[in-house]
């Protein structure tokens, strides 16, 4: 990456502030709480979630995430008869407008073809085991289409504001690699 910024930057295709600004804006300034955000808004509000089944890329975007691979989203809900986790299994493709930076082990070729090829084992490194008539469902993310896992909302969290339930999604329960905290009581 490094020489071909310097290739670019000398062909004076590209300027390296503005490089810098938006590695400095993803990693710093969007990150995986606006997918927490949304998540907690599909939990909440019965017609977001209608909108984010209709079309996730316009629901995403009417909260201002948008942008930068989250040009065509789609959203995967788990249930507990389907656990939904994503991966890219060419490089790493990833929703940068609604998860920020993709972590290392995304882009890892281990999980890129364990994910496929063992996933339930990948799952229980990640330390989510689960029941065997649970079905899980791996998705290839592309340059086309990009996922946002919706966790299954954890129980005891009836009456919840959505600001307090986006505290319980982690990144990796919108990968699909983990589950929503637990509430602590
Ligand atoms: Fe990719």
């Amino acid at each position: 990456m490094r020489a071909l910024e310097t290739i670019l930057v000398g062909k004076g295709l590209v300027d390296p502030a503005a490089v810098d600004l938006i590695i400095d804006t993803y990693e710093n300034k969007v990150g995986p709480r606006n997918g927490a955000q949304v998540v907690a808004r599909a939990w909440t509000e019965a017609d977001f979630a209608q909108a984010l089944r209709d079309d996730a890329t316009t629901a995403i975007e009417s909260m201002g995430f948008a942008g930068r691979q989250a040009e065509h989203m789609e959203v995967l809900w788990n249930t507990p008869d389907t656990h939904n986790m994503v991966v890219c299994t060419l490089c790493s493709c990833y929703p940068w407008a609604v998860l920020g930076l993709p972590p290392v082990w995304y882009k890892s070729a281990p999980y890129r073809s364990r994910a496929v090829s063992e996933p339930r084992k990948v799952l229980s490194e990640f330390g989510v085991t689960l029941p065997e008539s649970t079905k899980v469902k791996v998705w290839d993310s592309t340059a086309e289409v990009r996922y946002l896992v919706i966790p299954v909302r954890p129980e005891g969290t009836e009456g919840w504001s959505a600001e307090a339930l986006a505290d319980l999604v982690t990144r990796d329960s919108m990968i699909g690699t983990g589950l929503a905290k637990e509430p602590v009581t």
